[in-house]
């Protein structure tokens, strides 16, 4: 504490800008000004005995509501109690005292004398300014009575502002100073002591109390509270001790009133928190009540069984490490608690997930493998061969990592069921998962499990789903995986796929590798063009085309048809669907490359069949020789004697039940006008391309989209115009230039097509042509339409009409070549589809027609074309139509 001081006259002054230093109180500041550096630098730092400097507050004359006596520099001011004539030294004031600073700045006429405790001294780099950090103990009050110049910093002359030694001793004898001294000591105890029961420091404080004289406590309390800037002035400038110390015990009161008010707030959010905690306990008294009852339902603890099932979940070292380390946090948290159910839902999937539970391993039987493929899928014989081969490499070599099998073709053509029969022939478990229309990495590979909401992604949690570690996995779909910002899932794909990689499988959300190398993958696709390069490298692709309309059949008598009838609980006694109208949905109600549709027509027969033998047994009682079905369900109903009406069947009870149970008279056989009720009118037919074609100007195309082989049509036309070309259809680039090409080719070719002239009419002057590609709303693009876009101009500006019966594709040159396009396949087994009977292809397409069934060539004309007259030629009825013309 700081003992009674002898103040010099002068003292170099350091402005403390708003703030002010008490006596009593220490401070720590950082000077970095040049004027207060090179004060702290020659008052302090370079003597010797350390001196005392005087800090003067200063205020922001912008916020002057004037509390006390303030004074501008080189103004001599009146100011109030304890007054002086001040004045600045004139000599140097211009230096450091500018117009500005005189209006900003107004010094305080009270300060405190200070010593330094310490000082350190700090060198900036690079700029080599030099700071001071020094620790500063307010001493006693002084008056300035002038305030001048030392080099960059002030000095002021100084008088004590503090009482004599007789003056206070004087004081002390006074009867109000006694009363006042009291009533300070008891309410600065009484924060003592409060502050004691919080933090354990009253004792110190306790032994300043007894020890050092109220006026200086008074000082010493209040600069150690938050107080305004004006509190603090108004303090400084008591110099009364009678007013210093009642202002000081006003301070002290209000301060340890905001503590109390604090601390009933606290109280209550306390009190809050020991509700859920009381709770807590409650509800552990509850359950030891209900267990010495016996009453216990659920009766062991649910961490506990979660642990159990953990032990027994078979996680390598390391895992189980991480995982007991997860368990103790989730043991120390409450069930109300944030995070606990995310950690134990995260706990549940680490316990569930197959660590090491595999599906045991049958040995192989290549001929039961290749009995089990052949009565699920009729024909498909190449791609059930390239099946058994790859079985069989799996049984000589189990751990060789043959290449994942991808089964690309339209839908509804037999992937996902050929990898499911691959399951079965491989006694595993079957998991699909499907990638259509995943953007976001976090499919894949999950959440990390600081997002609100995370999840494990896809193939973690199908895992989990499987409870095994060696499933069959199929990635449906793969080709229509897409990549945006929330990254790509190809690459996330490319680790699963990737037998050095996947045994290591990253989740974001597992955060811990889990080895995919025992599952067997394997993916399907409706296109091979859109799977990312480096995804298509690590697959076999294995191609599926679409079915002719004999193989549907063949499809749909020997496995569709059964297993509908199964699916509707009847069977052929109930409903009979002839092959005639199996015939006629495949032609008039579905016109697709695969057979789903085909199912789906099938299954709204068997609905239909199921209602009618239902109702028709609605009320047809059954007889006694119900009884040798064997139904034990009958047979409990009969031998309780009589005659029983079968008016409800229980759930739970089996097709087979139902349908022995209900015997009709004559199968349901459906007819040609059941299948129109039944399906609505016919669909498709064949006269459909006849239509079509039976004006100018319209032609047939082939081309290929994810669904299969389609047929295209092209529709052109001209008007009166400027000789512009308007396209419309939803065509790509690539289409629209094969236009381009197109109109060129029969532009410069008119005359030789005696086009030009046809009816005296120029056709190609002065006329807009606009060719139209209906399915308006489907995007096509691609080259393959040039020859049809061709035929269909040359057939309107010749007014002749294209056959009807003949389809086409391929690409066109400026010159008139015909190139060879892709997808022949599909495109051949379309024109058959749509009772097409010529087939227009370019001639280096030949050798892709070995992959097209003989059934379906044998039922059509294969015309090739090396150049674009050779299409023309085929196109139209009795040769091309300039041969009329011309003497060729
Ligand atoms: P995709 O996965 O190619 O879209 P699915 O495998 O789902 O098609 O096949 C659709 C339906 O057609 C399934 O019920 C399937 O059994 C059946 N199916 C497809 N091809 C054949 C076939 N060759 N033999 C028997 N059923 C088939």
């Amino acid at each position: 504490m700081a003992e009674s001081v002898e103040l010099p006259n002068r003292l170099a002054i350091l402005p403390f800008r708003n703030k002010v230093l008490l006596p009593g109180a220490i401070i720590r500041i950082r000077c970095t000004s040049p004027s207060s550096v090179k004060l702290v630098e020659q008052e302090l730092w370079q003597r010797e005995e350390k001196g005392l400097i005087g800090i003067l507050p200063v205020r922001d004359a912008t916020e002057t509501t004037s509390v006390g006596p303030t004074l501008s520099p080189g103004v001599a001011t009146d100011s109030g109690e304890g007054s002086s004539k001040i004045h600045l030294g004139t000599s140097d004031s211009h230096k450091f005292d500018g117009k500005n600073q005189q209006e900003f700045i107004h010094w305080h006429t009270r300060g405190v004398a200070a010593r330094a405790l310490h000082l350190s001294r700090g060198v900036e780099k690079p700029s080599g300014r030099v700071t001071y950090i020094v620790v500063l103990e307010g001493l006693c009050r002084f008056s300035v009575q002038e305030l001048s110049t030392r080099g960059t910093y002030y000095t002021a002359r100084i008088a004590s502002a503090d009482m004599t030694k007789a003056e206070m001793e004087q004081v002390e004898q006074d009867p109000d100073f006694i009363v006042l001294s009291r009533q300070f000591k008891a309410t600065a105890m009484e924060l003592i002591s409060l502050l004691e029961q919080k933090q354990k420091t009253g004792a110190r404080t306790k032994v300043l109390l007894e020890t050092v004289p109220v006026h200086k406590l008074a000082d010493i309390f209040v600069a150690s509270f938050e107080i305004s800037f004006e509190e603090q002035l108004s303090m400084l400038d008591s110099v009364d001790v009678k007013v210093r110390i009642s202002k000081a015990t006003e301070l002290v009161d209000r301060h340890l009133q905001s503590i109390r008010v604090a601390e009933k707030i606290t109280q209550k959010v306390e009190g809050q928190l020991s509700k859920t905690q009381k709770e807590f306990f409650l509800r552990q008294q509850m359950r030891a009540i209900k267990e010495e009852l016996g009453d216990n339902d659920d009766d062991e603890d649910d961490v506990a069984a979660l642990e159990r099932k953990m032990e027994g979940a078979g996680m390598p070292p390391d895992i189980w490490k991480h995982a007991q380390r997860e368990l103790r946090r989730l043991k120390k948290m409450q069930p109300q608690q944030p995070g606990y159910s995310s950690s134990r839902v995260y706990l549940e999937l680490l316990a569930d997930l197959p660590w090491q539970k595999a599906s045991e391993e049958l040995e192989l039987d290549l001929r039961a493998a290749r009995e089990r493929l052949d009565s699920d899928h009729y024909g498909l014989v190449k791609v059930k061969q390239r099946i058994i081969e790859y079985l069989a490499v799996r049984k000589l070599k189990p751990e060789a990592r043959g290449p994942v099998l991808c089964f690309v073709g339209p839908p509804g053509v037999g992937k996902t069921s050929l990898a499911s029969s691959i399951a079965a022939a491989l006694g595993r478990k079957f998991v699909r998962i499907s990638l259509g229309g995943v953007k976001d990495e976090a499919d894949i590979r999950g959440h990390r499990r600081t997002y609100i909401g995370s999840m494990p992604g896809r193939l973690i949690d199908g895992l989990k789903r499987a409870a095994i570690c060696n499933p069959v996995m199929l990635l449906d779909e793969i080709d229509k995986t897409g990549s945006d910002v929330r990254g790509d899932p190809a690459s996330a794909l490319l680790e699963v796929l990737d037998p050095e990689q996947n045994k290591t499988f990253n989740d974001h959300y597992l955060n811990v590798p889990f080895d995919l190398s025992k599952v067997v993958f394997v993916a399907t696709a409706n296109r091979v063009q859109p799977i990312p390069p480096a995804l298509l490298d690590r697959m076999e692709v294995i191609e599926l085309p679409g079915y002719t309309p004999e193989e549907k059949l063949r499809i749909a008598m020997r496995h569709l048809i059964p297993r509908v009838l199964d699916q509707h609980g009847l069977n052929a006694e109930y409903l009979q669907i002839p092959e005639a109208m199996v015939k006629l949905v495949i032609q008039r109600y579905t016109r697709e490359a695969g057979v789903r549709n085909l199912e789906r027509n099938l299954a709204s027969l068997a609905r239909a069949a199921a209602v009618r033998v239902a109702e028709q047994e609605h009320s047809l009682p059954l007889t006694k020789d119900v009884h040798h079905l064997g139904s034990p369900l009958l047979e409990s109903r009969l031998a309780d004697g009589g005659e029983v009406e079968m008016e409800v069947i229980p759930m739970g009870v089996s097709n087979h039940e139902i349908s022995t149970a209900f015997r009709v008279s004559s199968p349901f056989v459906v007819d040609e006008a059941m299948l129109e009720k039944i399906l609505g009118p016919p669909r498709y037919d064949d006269k459909e391309t006849a239509e079509r074609v039976s004006s100018p100007g319209v032609s047939v195309g082939l081309v290929w989209t994810a669904f299969g082989g389609e047929v295209q049509f092209v529709e052109a036309t001209a008007m009166v115009g400027k000789g512009d070309l308007h396209l419309t259809g939803q065509l790509g680039d690539v289409i629209k230039e094969s236009a381009q090409i197109a109109l060129t080719w029969v532009r410069s070719r008119a005359a030789e097509l005696k086009l030009a002239s046809t009816e005296g009419v120029n056709l190609l002057e002065g006329r807009d042509v606009h060719i139209h590609f209906p399915a308006g709303a489907v995007p096509k693009d691609g080259p393959s339409a040039g020859v049809t876009l061709v035929t269909s101009l040359v057939s309107l500006f010749s007014q002749r009409r294209v056959r009807a019966d003949t389809a086409m594709t391929g690409e066109m040159t400026l010159r008139g070549l015909v190139l060879p396009v892709g997808g022949i396949k599909d495109k051949v087994l379309a024109a058959h589809r749509y009772g097409i009977k010529r087939v227009i292809l370019p001639e280096r397409n030949l050798k892709d027609l070995v992959e097209v069934p003989s059934a379906v060539l044998g039922n059509l004309e294969i015309l090739l074309a090396k150049r674009m007259e050779d299409v023309l030629e085929h196109a139209f009825e009795g040769g091309c139509p300039w041969r009329q013309h011309s003497k060729l």
